[in-house]
């Protein structure tokens, strides 16, 4: 497979790297992270950069998927805040949503001007989310939620929630799961922030209690909700689709930036760097060759992209670890903007979001795979 960005690749690569000289934003005193990024966001969504293979329609551009990792190497390369992390959340409206839903959400959603979180995880409900217990029972022509959920990254900020609640049997597993768009400042709901081990509050705990929630906002028919959350799951594993790969390529790029002359010194360090870099091209060159398939089959990702989850996992752990071994640990008390001890503590988180590491391998296995359960 040819690699190479073919000419209306590189144009578009060339112009993004210029504008990105011009319009890198700082984080403000007092700016929390959520919202550098949504102000991030909205700066490059002006720029004509979100929603690259989103439809026209709705807000986006209408290229090819190869264009999002283009995005997300040009931001990594230029040391800018992270790409945006939409591409999960609102591809459901694609597939199942009415067409008023997808116009009513999907540019403000590619525009930045909302913010979206996802309901899924609850207390008795994480690697096995099909146990979850939240409750959408019908009233007339809304529902009223109620129930827990748990982990849910950004509540705080959020205007919309895409929730997972049973409108089934209770104990029904996979079946009689439904998907809303919940409005965050309805009456009943309570969200309560979570201090994660890295001083951050980027999850919440949320509280439901009869939120009426109109039928409107139901995705799909009643009992879609199972496909939708494996597709939208599917879609936050993919690491273009997350702007990880923008975030993994400036924590590169800073980090031989401070090891400096040292990379071309001394031996060791250069094969720890390009160990990382070799390990960060695979996956840029995986992720792209992916996106490519999925735009010349006009396929939706599945169970392959537990793949992409283990692979974006190893980069980010060895990433911070090599950092640490090669700066040396008093680099965690350095402060600053993103201080490398609250990146190198995320790191670790990410064996456990969008899905625990051996839950991905049981899906290769199972799923991938075809091997027994
Ligand atoms: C930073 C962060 C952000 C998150 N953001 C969100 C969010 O925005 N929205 C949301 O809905 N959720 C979110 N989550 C929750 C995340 O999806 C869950 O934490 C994850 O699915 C694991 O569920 P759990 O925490 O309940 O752990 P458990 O399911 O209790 O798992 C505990 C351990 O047991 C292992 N285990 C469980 N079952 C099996 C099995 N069958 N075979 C082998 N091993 C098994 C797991 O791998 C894990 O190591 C977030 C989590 C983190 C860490």
């Amino acid at each position: 497979m040819d690699f190479s960005d073919n000419e209306e690749l590189a144009q578009f690569r060339s112009g993004l790297r210029s504008w990105l000289r011009e319009h890198v934003i700082e984080r403000e005193e007092d700016e929390s992270p959520a919202l550098f990024l949504k102000r991030w966001h909205q700066v490059l969504f002006q720029g004509g950069w979100v929603g690259l293979s989103w439809p026209e329609e709705y807000g986006g551009r209408g290229l090819s998927n190869a264009y999002d990792v283009v995005l997300n190497e040009e931001i990594g390369a230029s040391g800018a805040p992270d790409a945006p992390r939409i591409g999960y959340m609102g591809r459901a409206f694609l597939q199942w949503g009415t067409e008023e839903q997808r116009k009513r959400f999907l540019p403000r959603l590619l525009s930045g001007e909302d913010y979206w979180c996802q309901g899924f995880s609850e207390p008795g409900a994480g690697s096995d989310l099909a146990n979850l217990s939240t409750r959408a029972v019908k009233d007339g022509s809304s529902y009223r939620i109620s129930g827990q959920k748990v982990w849910t990254s950004f509540a705080e900020y959020a205007d919309y929630a895409i929730l997972l609640a049973r409108t089934g049997e209770p104990g029904g597993r996979h079946k009689g799961v439904s998907a809303f768009v919940v409005s965050m400042d309805s009456p009943g709901i309570e969200v309560r922030p979570i201090i994660a081990a890295t001083g951050e509050s980027e999850f919440c705990e949320m509280f439901f209690d009869g939120v009426e929630v109109a039928e409107e906002n139901r995705i799909g028919v009643e009992g879609d909700g199972w496909p939708i959350a494996m597709m939208t799951v599917a879609y936050e594993r993919g690491a273009a689709d997350v702007g990880y790969l923008s975030k993994f390529g400036a924590a590169l790029r800073e980090l031989r930036g401070l090891l400096g002359d040292r990379v071309h010194q001394d031996a060791s360090t250069r094969r720890r760097v390009a160990d990382l870099e070799v390990r960060y091209r695979i996956l840029s060159q995986h992720v792209r060759r992916r996106l490519t398939e999925r735009d010349s089959g006009d396929v939706l990702p599945g169970p392959e992209m537990s793949v992409d989850k283990l692979l974006m996992t190893d980069v980010d752990q060895a990433l911070h670890r090599t950092a640490v071994d090669l700066l040396g640990a008093s680099v965690l008390l350095e402060p600053g903007d993103a201080p490398w001890l609250q990146r190198y503590v995320y790191a670790r988180a990410a064996s456990i979001y969008g899905g625990a590491e051996q839950i991905q391998l049981n899906i290769i296995a199972q799923r991938v795979l075809g091997m027994p359960r």
